[in-house]
C-alpha cells in the first residue's frame, strides 16, 4: 500500500500509509513540484511517521509534517470487536474530527491501522483546485556547506566551545521569520570507536534554501559562528549547490547508511546543552571501554514555522524548543546487547541528572522528548526518576484528550505497547 495520487473530491493529496518517504518526495516533486516537510530517512514508513509529527530539513520553513495533514483513513475495532475502516478530516463539522487531531502527533500503534493519508496544508488557499498550491514547493535550489572537527586537539574546553556556539546560535536565529528559518543544520558529535582510526571527533553539516536573498553569505555566517574559537583545526568545505531533490537524497543516503541494532534517545532543547553537560558528552564520546561500532550525539536545527503552530491544535505538543537532540548507538553483535544499551542509558542519565535522568518539559532548557523515537526506559523508574510520567514526556498536556480518544475509538485495547496511549487514569 504505497500509493500517492491527487484526489480531487477530497482536494488533497492521498499517500498510502505503506509508501516510504523518498518514494513520497519523488512522486509529489515530479507530478505536482510540491513536498511535505517530513523525515530525512528515504526507508520510514509514512504509517508511523506521521501518527508522529514527523520533522525534517524543511520543518524550520514549513512545519511538521503532521501540520498539513487532511484526513486519515483509519481501521478501528469496536467494542464488538469488529473491525471497520473510517475516514476522519480537519473540517471542523466533522463529528470525527478527534481521530484526525489523534494522528497529528500522537503515535503509531494507538487508535487503529491507518491505511491512507491525505495533505493538504491549512493555510492552502480556500476554492483553489491547483494541486501545485496546495502543498509547500520546496526551494528549486539548496546550498550545502560543512566544518569538521578533527579529533586531535578537541579537548574538554572545546566541546564546550563548539557546544555552547551551537546553542546559542540557535537560540537567536530560530524564529518562523528569521532569514534562516530555511536553514536545516546538524551537530554530529562522534564516540572514539574501540580501535582503529579515531575518526573526527565532531561534524557539523547544513544545508540552507539557496533561493533566499544572500543565502551563502548566511550559510558560510553560520558555519564561521558554529566553530569561533573552537580548538584544534576545524575544517570548513567549500559550499556546494544542488536541486532540492538531489539534497534530499544525499541526506537520506547518509541517514540509512548507520545499519545494526540500535538503541535512541532524544530530547527537545529550549537552549543548548550547558558546560557540564558538555563535559558529560566529552567524557563518554571519548572514553574506548564502550561496545558499540558506532555512537553518535546530534543536535538537530528545530524551530521556525514549527513554532508557529498554536498549542492545542494538533497532538505534536513541543512548540518552543530550538534543537531536537538525538543520542543514539548502533552495533552489529547481539551479544554486544546489554552494555551497548547501558552505555546510553548511563550517558542521557548523566546528561540529565539534575532532573532525574529525563529533559523534564517546560523547563528553561528541555521539553520533553519525540514519540517517533520512542524510548521505554522513559516509563522504567530505574531510569526516569523525576517523578514526571513518560506520557508527559512525550505528549504534555495533550495526553488527557488523547486518552479520550483512546477510549472512543480502541474501546478494547486492542492497539497497545509498552508506549501507547492507555484509555484509563493516567499512569
Ligand atoms: C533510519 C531512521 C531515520 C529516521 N529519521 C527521522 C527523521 O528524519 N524525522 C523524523 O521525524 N523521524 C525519523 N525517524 C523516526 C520515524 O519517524 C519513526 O521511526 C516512525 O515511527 C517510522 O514509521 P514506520 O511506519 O516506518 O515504522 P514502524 O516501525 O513500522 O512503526 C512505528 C510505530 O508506528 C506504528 N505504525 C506503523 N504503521 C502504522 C499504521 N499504518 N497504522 C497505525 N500505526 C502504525 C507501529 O505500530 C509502531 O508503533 C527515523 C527512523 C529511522 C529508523
Amino acid at each position: 500500500m504505497n500509493a500517492v495520487t491527487y484526489d480531487t473530491r477530497r482536494r488533497a493529496f492521498m499517500v498510502e500509509a505503506g509508501a516510504q518517504l523518498m518514494d513520497v518526495y519523488k512522486k509529489l516533486y515530479h507530478g505536482w513540484g510540491v513536498t511535505l516537510p517530513g523525515g530525512t530517512s528515504a526507508t520510514v514508513g509514512m504509517g508511523g511517521h506521521i501518527a508522529g509529527g514527523g520533522y525534517g530539513a524543511l520543518s524550520r520553513a514549513f512545519g511538521l509534517a503532521a501540520d498539513h495533514l487532511y484526513a486519515v483513513e483509519v481501521v478501528v475495532v469496536d467494542a464488538a470487536g469488529r473491525a471497520r475502516a473510517v475516514v476522519a478530516t480537519r473540517e471542523r463539522t466533522d463529528p470525527r474530527r478527534d481521530l484526525w487531531w489523534a494522528h497529528t502527533g500522537g503515535g503509531g500503534g494507538n487508535f487503529g491501522v491507518v491505511t491512507r493519508y491525505w495533505f493538504r496544508s491549512p493555510d492552502a488557499p480556500r476554492h483553489c483546485f491547483d494541486p501545485s498550491r496546495l502543498l509547500p514547493r520546496p526551494p528549486g535550489d539548496i546550498l550545502a556547506g560543512m566544518v569538521g572537527f578533527p579529533r586531535e586537539g578537541m579537548d574538554r574546553a572545546s566541546y564546550r566551545r563548539l557546544i555552547r556556539n551551537h546553542g546559542r546560535w540557535h537560540e537567536h536565529h530560530s524564529d518562523a521569520h528569521s532569514p534562516y528559518a530555511g536553514l536545516y543544520s546538524g551537530l554530529v558529535f562522534y564516540g572514539r570507536p574501540q580501535t582503529g582510526d579515531p575518526g573526527p571527533a565532531a561534524n557539523c553539516y547544513a544545508y540552507m534554501d539557496g533561493t533566499r536573498p544572500d543565502a551563502e553569505r548566511l550559510l558560510r555566517d553560520y558555519l564561521r559562528a558554529v566553530a569561533d574559537g573552537v580548538g584544534g583545526s576545524p575544517q570548513t568545505s567549500e559550499i556546494s549547490s544542488m536541486p532540492w531533490i538531489a539534497a534530499a537524497e544525499y541526506l537520506a543516503g547518509a541517514q540509512d547508511s548507520d545499519v545494526g541494532r540500535h538503541k535512541l534517545k532524544s530530547a527537545y532543547l529550549r537552549r543548548g546543552h550547558n558546560d557540564a553537560q558538555a563535559d558529560i558528552l566529552y567524557t563518554y564520546l571519548n572514553s574506548t571501554g564502550n561496545r558499540h561500532d558506532f555512537a553518535n550525539v546530534t543536535f538537530q536545527s528545530y524551530g521556525g514555522r514549527i513554532n508557529t503552530v498554536a498549542d492545542g491544535a494538533t497532538a505534536a505538543p513541543h512548540r518552543d524548543s530550538v534543537i531536537k537532540a538525538i543520542y543514539m548507538n548502533t552495533w552489529q553483535d547481539p551479544d554486544a546487547d546489554p552494555a551497548a544499551v547501558d552505555w546510553l542509558r548511563r550517558l542521557y542519565r548523566d546528561l540529565f541528572a539534575t532532573t532525574g535522568g529525563v529533559p523534564v518539559p517546560g523547563r528553561r532548557d528541555t521539553d520533553g522528548c519525540y514519540i517517533n523515537y520512542p524510548d521505554i526506559d522513559m516509563a522504567d523508574p530505574r531510569w526516569n526518576t523525576s517523578q514526571v510520567p513518560w506520557h508527559r514526556l512525550y505528549y504534555k498536556d495533550a495526553y488527557p484528550r488523547l486518552q479520550r480518544i483512546k477510549a472512543a475509538w480502541d474501546p478494547r485495547d486492542v492497539f497497545s505497547h509498552t508506549l501507547s496511549v492507555k484509555a484509563g487514569p493516567a499512569r
